[in-house]
């Protein structure tokens, strides 16, 4: 190591990215030293926020996190949001103090269509905020769906995400109610009319995101039919295939065996959203939906082809719809008067594929103790797995450059106090802080509460209720 001082890094963000790296940095540099931060007081991100309640399997890699947690060389820094706004800690007071700055702030907007209807008629939300409801994401606790006003719901997009909330909308509540769901989307969502889910993508079977996993598993929902798909659409040779689209093929080709369905979905394949249309000319509220037939271009069967559309208009009844388009990263306030490029275009902060921040000034130059992983460094796509590969990957990188003596924020013969040397400034403004200590405390309280509902775990929804559990 430099000199043997430790190494001090900052990482913003407390999801896989942040985790994973941190994990391999702490591993391949001795002493190394890490402050999460993190603007909820809540850690894990969408391990928390995303995933859905009624898949409790994948939210075993928090077991790892716990563990990284616990070494005196990691630090939380909870309840801290690095920005520029109200109760936010500015970027630039961490730069004296560490070595390095790990950005793994995932992507907090989301994807818009872009079309009439979408700002001004209600019943339509995006996936973000239903699934960020569910799970107990503060900014969405109060988002209150309505679910009673009919029985069609348009899911737009083909994703695993897209499946979520179709699973969610279908799903039989005395499932749910074991799981981590907030109460507040128990009692919703028994309330619900809703018995026709269609789930819409713009291009076709062999191109869609899902993956056989969650296809299958609505396919299993007891009591739910689905709609067959055209069969058109499904190559006839199967066999020619690479193994994961033909076994969905199969599976699509298969469909449901659910005799007398209360409840029926469906995958509708090439129709590309025009217009969400009201009620009534009257109305506020949404009634159905436009979309216009697409084709394949080179073809149908080609998992790369491009939808074209054709012209054709198709009507479909709708008196909820979710948006589920993709999620997107935004750069970090305080990135402009800091002269750190972020990509609006592709949503992530320009880096080496291998986790460096660059300057895309023609000559790609790192920025020296800028670093990247996760969602922002990718875009937002993929699975907890290929996140972590990714944040290994950040951490090799890290870790390299530390050994080979590259530059980095501060010269390797000053003092680096890291949260030490922050906190004064925290405290100026007002922040609290929350630590790991404190978080087990507020995990202790909600897993209780879950415990008197026969339910794994309740969560606060509300940052104040977090915080009257540290009082
Ligand atoms: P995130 O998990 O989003 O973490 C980012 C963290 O940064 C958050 O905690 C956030 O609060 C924090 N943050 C943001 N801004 C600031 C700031 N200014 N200051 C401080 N902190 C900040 N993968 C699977 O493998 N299986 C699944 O079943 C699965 N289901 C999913 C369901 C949904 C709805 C979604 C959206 C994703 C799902 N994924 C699933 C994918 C998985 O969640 C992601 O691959 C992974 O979480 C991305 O990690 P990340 O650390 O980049 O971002």
């Amino acid at each position: 190591p430099q000199d043997g001082r430790s190494f001090r890094m900052a990482v913003i963000g407390s999801g896989p990215a942040g985790f994973y790296t941190a994990y391999k940095v702490m591993s391949k540099i001795e002493n190394s030293v890490v402050d999460m931060y993190e603007h909820l007081p809540v850690p894990f991100g969408l391990v928390r926020f995303g995933v859905a309640p009624d898949h409790p399997e994948v939210k075993n890699c928090q077991d790892k996190f716990e563990e990284v947690a616990e070494s005196p060389r990691f630090n939380f820094v909870g309840n801290i949001s690095i920005g520029d706004h109200v109760g936010a800690l500015p970027l630039r007071s961490l730069l004296p103090h560490y070595d390095a700055i790990l950005f793994a702030y995932g992507a907090s907007r989301d994807r818009t269509l872009g079309i009439p209807g979408e700002d001004n008629l209600t019943g339509i939300y995006s996936a973000r905020a239903f699934v960020g409801w569910y799970n107990g994401l503060p900014e969405y606790s109060d988002l209150s769906p309505d679910l009673t006003r009919g029985e069609e719901a348009v899911v737009v997009g083909q994703g695993n995400v897209a499946l979520d909330v179709a699973r969610i909308l279908l799903q039989d509540t005395s499932i749910l109610k074991s799981t981590d769901i907030t109460e507040n989307a128990i009692e919703t969502l028994q309330k619900s009319k809703v018995k026709r889910v269609r789930v819409v993508g713009r291009r076709g079977p062999l191109q869609a995101a899902f993956t056989i996993k969650e296809i299958r598993e609505l396919m299993k929902l007891p009591s739910v039919g689905f709609e067959p798909v055209d069969e058109s659409l499904i190559p006839q040779d199967l066999k020619s295939l690479p193994r994961p689209p033909r076994r969905i093929m199969e599976v699509l080709k298969k469909g449901s065996s659910t005799q007398n369905p209360s409840k029926k979905w469906s995958l509708d394949f090439r129709l590309s959203p025009k217009a969400f249309n009201a009620s009534t000319p009257s109305s506020s509220q949404l009634g159905s939906m436009t979309f216009e037939k697409t084709e394949l271009d080179p073809h149908s069967f080609d998992p790369t082809a491009r939808a074209v559309r054709i012209g054709e208009l198709v009507d479909v009844p709708a008196s909820l719809a979710f948006r589920s388009i993709g999620y997107k990263s935004e750069a970090l306030a305080g990135f402009s008067e800091l002269n750190i490029p972020f990509d609006d275009m592709s949503g992530v902060i320009p880096n080496d594929h291998l986790g460096r921040v660059v300057n895309e000034d023609g000559l790609v130059t790192p920025l020296k103790g800028m670093y990247c992983a996760g969602w922002v460094k990718r875009g937002p796509t993929g699975v907890i797995a290929s996140t972590m590969a990714d944040a290994f990957q950040t951490a090799d990188s890290i870790a390299e450059d530390w050994y080979s003596h590259a530059s980095f924020l501060n010269p390797k013969d000053s003092k680096a106090l890291g949260w030490e040397g922050v906190k004064e400034e925290a405290e100026k403004r007002g922040l609290r802080r929350v630590r790991w200590e404190d978080w087990k405390k507020i995990d202790a309280v909600e897993k209780q509460r879950g415990s008197e509902k026969g339910k794994e775990r309740e969560k606060f929804n509300k940052v104040d209720d977090m915080l009257a559990v540290l009082e």
